[in-house]
Parts: structure tokens; sequence; C-alpha cells
């Protein structure tokens, strides 16, 4: 009964790894997800606001405290001016900003370029505003037993914005690479917008969750790309909360209204309690990172050092909640094939779930040689899945 446009899309790979997951007791390094919670004070704000009557539906386009509260955060960050009144909304986690941008934004028949591998809703968002996809890749660079580059397509990129898309969305940092724009990348990306016109979609979801000095740029501060950019993020990776589906989209009034025009018959609406937390959290945001931060690296540097050990060639992230690695060496010594293969055995023995990345590729087959593990998890269960993965050194 699934409507032509969604069948190719099955069920998303990250419902299907954190069941397979369970299921086979195994170690779950697959959904991003943390194993712990965010900050007691946050969740100390959505008790109290539940028991001060804040329990019915909230504005449209979300209350005016967290709408004021993610305008001038983002003025602090970019320097760009924005009115909270028509420059933002708030969503259902940045999974609904991205809905509604493309069903709020797109025509049927629209081009929408897609830089891959991708989170796996935009691929399937697009399809559901009847638009079409163009893809463009970002490389894997192998030198000796790393990859040390995720490169983009530049000659994929000039072809695909010559097909006259309307958008073109962007993931800084990246989900599933770890990989930073760099301010050259995004620059040729914002000439290309700016020529073609070209309207920019950037989902910085991970833009907080940095290592080693890395530095996250927002797409809307390059020049005259402020009016054509929409720019999405949410408080669940931030926060440690991402059950709680807080996001959000700021951009030009025009833009914004297309994001809200789909919004209101979407969602109308997003969890008022909620909302009122999420106020309390944006007003303390170094505090709940100077916990996090730390962890992250810390757990990155040891998974890393173990994937290297049992012979995966892998990306270092610079931000973010994920290794991504190439797999051949090790599938090759399991007597296994591609990412989906390598993904069901490694659930068994030794277990620990990851996942494999086909789901993130217009060509499934451009994801068989990689793989994807998360280590935004506890200290005992990275040091479990590291003791685990050993046994296959
Ligand atoms: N964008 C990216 C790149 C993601 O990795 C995720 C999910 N983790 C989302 C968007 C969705 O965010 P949310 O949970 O706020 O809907
Ligand atoms: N973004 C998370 C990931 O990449 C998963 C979100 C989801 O389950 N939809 O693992």
């Amino acid at each position: 009964m699934i409507a032509n446009h969604l069948a190719p899309f099955g069920t998303s790979v990250f419902a299907i790894m954190s069941r397979l997951a369970a299921e086979h007791n195994a170690v779950n390094l697959s959904q991003g997800f943390p194993d712990f919670d965010g900050p007691d004070w946050i969740k100390a704000a959505a008790k109290a606001a539940i028991d001060t009557h804040s329990n019915q539906y909230a504005p449209l386009p979300g209350i005016p405290t967290l709408r004021n509260a993610i305008a001038k955060r983002f003025t602090r960050d970019t320097n760009l001016p924005c009115d909270p009144d028509t420059q933002t909304v708030v969503t259902v986690g940045c999974t609904e900003a991205i809905a509604a941008t493309m069903l709020g934004l797109l025509n049927p028949g629209d081009k929408v370029v897609l830089i891959e591998p991708f989170y796996d809703c935009y691929r399937a968002c697009v399809a559901l505003a009847g638009a079409h996809v163009l893809p463009v890749p970002l490389r894997p660079v192998i030198t000796g037993n790393k990859i040390t580059s995720m490169q983009l397509d530049e000659a994929a990129l000039h072809a695909a914005m010559a097909q006259g898309p309307k958008l073109i969305l962007i993931n800084t940092p990246h989900n599933p690479t770890g990989k930073v724009f760099t301010r050259e990348e995004l620059t040729l990306i914002a000439t290309l917008c700016i020529k073609h016109n070209v309207i920019a979609v950037s989902d910085e979801v991970y833009e907080r969750l940095l290592f080693d000095g890395a530095k996250h740029i927002s797409i809307a501060t390059l020049p005259a790309m402020a009016d054509r950019t929409i720019t999405l993020s949410s408080m669940g990776k931030t926060f440690s909360l991402t059950g709680w589906k807080i996001g959000w989209a700021i951009g030009h009034p025009d833009l914004i209204a297309g994001v809200r025009a789909a919004h209101q018959f979407l969602s109308f609406s997003v969890a008022t309690p909620l909302q009122h937390a999420a106020v309390a959290a944006l007003e303390r945001e170094p505090e709940a990172l100077a916990q996090l931060l730390p962890l992250l690296q810390e757990h990155r540097d040891l998974l890393a050092d173990c994937l290297n050990k049992i012979g995966l060639t892998i990306h270092t992230p610079r931000a973010g909640y994920f290794i991504y690695a190439d797999h051949t060496a090790l599938s090759c010594r399991l007597g296994v094939t591609d990412d989906t293969a390598l993904c069901m055995a490694l659930i068994k023995n030794p277990g620990v779930a990851a996942i494999p990345p086909s789901a993130f590729y217009t060509q499934p087959a451009d994801g068989h040689s990689l793989i994807r593990f998360a280590f935004c998890k506890k200290r005992q269960t990275i040091t479990e899945a590291i003791r685990r993965l050993h046994t296959l050194a």
C-alpha cells in the first residue's frame, strides 16, 4: 500500500540496525544517539513547564521566547541580523525542517543538488515533494591506511549546478563522514548558487560538536548568501536530547514563508513544554558543551585506534558523532562482500552494530566498501565495543 514515490526507500537503515542490534544483543554503534541523557537542569526545565500550564498548542511558528533565543544565537554566531517574527520557525527536529523546506519550496519536477553520502531522509524528502536529485559525490582519498580527505567532486558540482536546480542541500559538519566543509569549498558552492540562482539549504545540526580546533562556517555568512540561504539546526546533538525533536529553520522572510506554509500542515506546532525547556537550554549552552565535547573527542580517539588495529581504513572526523571507514581489507579477511554483509556479520560476531552506508548514496554500490560507527556513547559502551572488536585483530 506504500505510495510509489516512497516505496523505493523501504525502512530507514537506522531503524533496521537498532532493531537488529537489540535482537542480537550487540553493542549499538549504529544509530546516532547518545545512550546517556542531556543535562538534568534542562530536564528540570521541561518538568517545570509541564507543571505550569504550558501544555496546549504552541503558536504555529514556535513560542516567541524560543524564536528570540534562536534568532539571538544565530546573530551571535554569524553577525547577520535575524528578525524572530519573520525569519525563524520552530520544527519537529531538523528532520521536519528538511521536509517542510522541500515541501514548502519545491514544485513537482524541480531539481535538488545533494552531496553524497547524505543523511537518508534528504532523498526521501526530495521525492515527497515530487522533485529530482542531482547527486554530487564526496570521494574518499586513501593514503596509506587512512582516508585523508573526503573530496568534493568539483566538476560534478559545476555540472549539477548548471542543470537549473532550485536548491542545493548541504550538511556541515557532515553526517556520515565528520567532514567540516572549508571556506574554499563553501565559497565555490556559494559562487555557483549566485551564478545559477540556486537557494542553499544548510543542515548544521552538528555545528557545536567540533574537535581539534575545527571551525564551523555557515554558508549564510558568505557574501550575497544571507538572503538565499535557509539555515537548519536542532537541539538534539548539542544537548544530547535527540528524542526531544526540537529543530528550527532560519532565513529570509520569503523563504521562511515557504517553510511555514508546509510546517503548518505537517505538524502545525511543536511540543510546548519542550520549547520552554529549549529556551532554558540555549541560555546555558556552553555549560552543556563543556561536559560533552571532551567525552566525544576521547571516545572518537579510542574507537579510531581500535578500528585501525582491526584493519579498517578510517577517516578521522573533525566533528559530529561518527567515524567513516573503508572496510575492504577487513571484509576480504572475513570473506564478506559488501557493507550490508559486513554489518550483518559484525552484529553476530563479535556483537557490534554499525551502519552500512549504501542507503546514503543514489547508487548504493558507491557505499559498498564503506561503514559508519557512532562514538556518541557512554565510556562503558565504547569500552565493551572495543573489547569485542579487538577479537577481530
Ligand atoms: N541532519 C543530520 C545530518 C542528522 O544527522 C540528523 C539526525 N541525527 C538530522 C538532521 C535530524 O535531526 P533531528 O533529530 O533534530 O530531527
Ligand atoms: N541522524 C541519526 C544518524 O545518522 C539518526 C536519526 C534517525 O534515526 N532518524 O544515525
